[in-house]
């Protein structure tokens, strides 16, 4: 890439390269000239966008502090939308004769607002929800209100949960029990009959297939849920026998979360449709065929098989599985299914934004000029590295870092046997530091830089510590080092002239972003901006509404942030509506088993204590309560 060193030439346009926007953004975001972050509502560039700083701005006029999740309504709506288009045009355009329902995953954000969001924004397409729990069917049953939807019961099932769930049957839902294991058909059918009602089945298929990708284990022949062949033979024997076959309805398979490759995506959906024509020639009802999750999303932006991206786009994917499904059901001649599929991730994904600020910065530090001589006593190690100080040139750069790393662990070492001065260890990191700076400084110059130097810029690399807990709110960066979009939200007109990680604020050497999507492949620094004094500087993660807001954990009892729904409308204008404030310090002390009404006797007694022992005055004690209280009602995050 030409770089452009310069602030001159640099401008909004060379950021938005930069960073790739276009290519993860899906038409969501883009950056104006003058250098913001902005968001297209429905996925196509306008001029109504609305600023990401502009919507910082409105927050903190709020009272909302950083770190924050801003939830962006219009592209909710546009990616179901997208979803059920896509199908919609797949279907007309193949001639299949069943229809599209979708269904959303409620695991995948399970927040109150989210599922209502979709249940809206779905209506029109008849978008169900999908549950895996009792806790998640109530909840579904407690949202969803069209009879055309479908209500699809994943998961382990006991009693209450099937009792629930036929209790929804009598009410006139369309909800699916799903069976996982062989032995919940003879529960289901038990309490059926003792309710009076007939339940809708389906069954879970293993399948020979798997996808690839980081959650592929969840398919398979060897995936913990699901029946094998065999199995699903003994539940069409059972429904006979018992005069029931009517009942089983539906098909589901999952071959795991974001599955990169379209063609497993293809190969799974056939060996699906083969299994589906299997239990029609079998003489049960049929009708629907549920394909899962696994609809990716692209996070990297590269439009390949790598795990965090996909190399096929919603509309491929809507063709192809069509396309598969009736392919292997027209050999047959057996009727089109209803097709259904599970999209999470793709549908929520694209409308979460971390934002947060930037609290402190640490360079590397140069320190001063490395000493013209070196001293009278010095030990060899600091006269090699003066020698490779002194020699260094563009072609010997390579051997120049070798001896710069070898001669400063040298010295390391004698300083802990005790064999040189603190401050003769002094002057070799200084020389150290200096030839790695010429070093960064000539391999500018290298059209072909060597292996071990790109590292230099990782270790020169600044580090941002950013206001956010990479546990609480992107777990996935740390448990499985999932890629996300980051970049700055604002001052993009700017060149970013330094290279940085990133580190939260729990001081665990695992809170930290040091991998970064680039349209080059994987970079170990972010380019980022010098941070001004007496300003803020706002970074951006995206892409993060699927699993990230509910998977989170409480590390240093850092908790929820705070959250604003946003709803842009058709002038550009946009409103707020829905503001959900993050944990207080007293909220979460609450979740790991403290009463914080105990917390504050325990700190009046410890106070008291003082006053008597003549520390503090009575005053001086009404204040220190002022604070421990304020404290107990404040954010968990900094605050400014
Ligand atoms: C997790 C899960 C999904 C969601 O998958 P995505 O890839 O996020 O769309 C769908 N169905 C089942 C059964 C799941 O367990």
């Amino acid at each position: 890439m030409a770089i452009k060193q310069t602030l001159q030439q640099w401008n909004a346009e060379d950021s938005a390269e930069l960073y790739g926007i276009r290519n993860w953004g899906a038409g969501y975001f883009g950056v104006s000239s003058k250098g913001d972050v902005v968001i297209y509502p429905t996925g196509v560039p306008t001029d109504k966008a609305v600023s990401i700083p502009d919507i910082i701005r409105g927050m903190r006029e709020r009272g909302y502090d950083m770190p924050a999740l801003v939830r962006i309504e219009n592209i909710l709506e546009s990616q179901i939308r997208t979803l059920h288009e896509s199908f919609r045009k797949a279907i007309r355009e193949l001639g299949y004769h069943g229809e599209y329902r979708g269904v959303f995953p409620i695991k995948v954000n399970q927040q109150q607002n989210t599922v209502e969001k979709i249940v809206q924004f779905g209506a029109k397409y008849h978008h169900g929800l999908e549950v895996g729990s009792k806790a998640e069917l109530i909840s579904a049953i407690s949202q969803l209100s069209d009879e055309h939807a479908c209500l699809i019961c994943n998961g382990y099932k006991d009693e209450e949960f099937i009792d629930i769930g036929l209790s929804a049957v009598r009410m006139g839902y369309k909800c699916f029990f799903v069976l996982e294991m062989p032995g919940e058909l003879e529960l289901i059918m038990e309490r059926a009959k003792a309710l009076n009602v007939r339940p809708i089945l389906g069954v879970r298929v293993k399948l020979i297939t798997k996808g690839s990708g980081h959650w592929a284990g969840s398919g398979g022949e060897r995936s913990a849920f699901g029946l094998t062949s065999a199995q699903v033979m003994d539940v069409v024997d059972y429904l006979k026998q018992n005069d029931a076959l009517d009942c089983l309805r539906l098909l589901h398979y999952h071959l795991g979360s974001q599955i990169p490759n379209i063609r497993d995506i293809r190969s799974a959906v056939m060996e699906a449709a083969r299994i589906y024509a299997g239990l029609v020639q079998e003489g049960a009802s049929m009708g629907y065929l549920d394909l899962g999750g696994g609809l990716a999303v692209d996070y990297d932006g590269s439009h390949t098989n790598y795990v965090s991206s996909r190399n096929y786009s919603i509309d491929e994917y809507c063709m192809d599985v069509v396309e598969a499904v009736m392919t292997i059901l027209d050999e047959r001649q057996i009727p089109h299914p209803h097709i259904i599929t599970e999209s999470g991730r793709s549908t929520v994904a694209y409308y979460s934004i971390l934002l947060f600020n930037i609290l402190d910065v640490s360079e590397v530090e140069f320190g001063d000029a490395v000493p013209d001589t070196p001293p009278e006593d010095a030990p060899e190690p600091i006269r090699n590295l003066w020698d490779a100080y002194n020699n260094l040139n563009v072609r010997n750069l390579q051997e120049c870092y070798n001896d710069a790393v070898y001669y400063r662990d040298d010295m390391r070492q004698r300083f802990v046997t005790g064999q040189v001065t603190l401050r003769q260890r002094t002057v070799a990191d200084k020389y150290f530091w200096a030839i790695i700076r010429r070093i960064a400084e000539e391999k500018a110059k290298l059209k072909h830089v060597p292996k071990d130097l790109e590292e230099i810029d990782a270790f020169l690399a600044d580090i941002y510590y950013g206001n956010f807990s990479v546990f609480q709110s992107l777990p996935d960066a740390w448990a499985i080092d999932q890629l996300f979009p980051v970049m700055p939200v604002h001052r993009l007109a700017e060149f970013p002239s330094r290279h940085a990680v990133l580190s939260d604020i729990t001081c665990d050497s695992d809170g930290r972003l040091d991998h970064f999507i680039s349209p080059q492949g994987i970079k170990k620094t972010l380019e980022l901006h010098p941070v001004t004094d007496g300003e803020e500087y706002y970074l951006g993660v995206f892409l993060v509404g699927a699993y990230q807001e509910t998977l989170g954990d409480l590390h240093n009892l850092l908790g929820d942030t705070n959250v604003v729904a946003i709803r842009i409308n058709e002038d550009g204008n946009y409103d707020f509506v829905r503001e959900i404030r993050g944990d207080t310090v007293a909220d979460i002390l609450d979740y790991v088993e403290y009463d914080p009404r105990t917390i504050l006797d325990d700190l009046r007694s410890a106070a008291e204590r003082a006053v008597r022992a003549k520390r503090i005055t009575p005053t001086e004690r009404y204040n220190i309560m002022q604070v421990f209280e304020d404290g107990l009602r404040g954010y968990t995050y900094f605050e400014r």
